[in-house]
């Protein structure tokens, strides 16, 4: 596995994200809808850095497969906290395409926040296929498959503290069960 991004520098990558967050929203409440599972390590780091009240929610998305077009998207937002007159910060591990950020940042739009904003701990470069950008974003990288710090292959990898390529001989080998 060739690091892409070391753990200190993941470390002072999620406090300027901070940083910038208290620029932006000072003192006022914030609710953070996170895009499960790849944006769980930033939003427990993230989380413990910022001062102002914060809430969670947690929203899962998934590719349809079989008979839907590719790329359209299963929102499942069942758990999704009242975000109606609140400030909402829309997280998700990576922005590649970008048509998740969209179509999520659309789902909840209609539920009447009082702002949206977006933060992607990795934006891919050259990649995105819509106009709308993050307005955060911790790392640019190369368009290259990433894993760790939440981001997965095949639901593994998660738990790497810095995040990296995958070669070809990672892929070669057997999964765990
Ligand atoms: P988008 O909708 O922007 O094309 O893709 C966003 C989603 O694709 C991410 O939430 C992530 O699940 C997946 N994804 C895109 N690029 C990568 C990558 O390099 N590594 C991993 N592990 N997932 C990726
Ligand atoms: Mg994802």
């Amino acid at each position: 596995m060739k690091v892409l991004i070391r753990e200190e520098e993941i470390h002072d990558g999620i406090a300027r994200l901070a940083k910038q967050l208290h620029e932006h929203y000072g003192d006022s409440p914030l609710t953070i809808v996170a895009i499960m599972t790849g944006s769980l390590v930033m939003l427990a780091d993230l989380i413990r850095r910022l001062e102002m009240p914060v809430r969670i929610s947690l929203i899962a998305v998934s590719s349809y497969r079989g008979k839907m077009t590719p790329g359209e998207l299963e929102i499942d937002d069942s758990r999704m906290l009242d975000i109606r007159g609140r400030d909402v910060l829309l997280i998700d591990d990576i922005f590649d395409t970008g048509n998740t950020l969209v179509e999520v940042t659309a789902r909840l739009q209609k539920l009447n926040p009082k702002s949206i904003r977006t933060a992607v701990f990795l934006r891919k470069e050259g990649t995105s296929k819509v106009t709308q950008r993050p307005d955060y974003s911790v790392f640019d990288i190369p368009n290259a498959f990433v894993v760790g710090y939440g981001l997965d292959y095949e639901d593994l990898y998660r738990n790497l503290p810095y995040v990296g390529v995958l070669e070809e001989a990672d892929l070669k080998q057997p999964l765990p069960h």
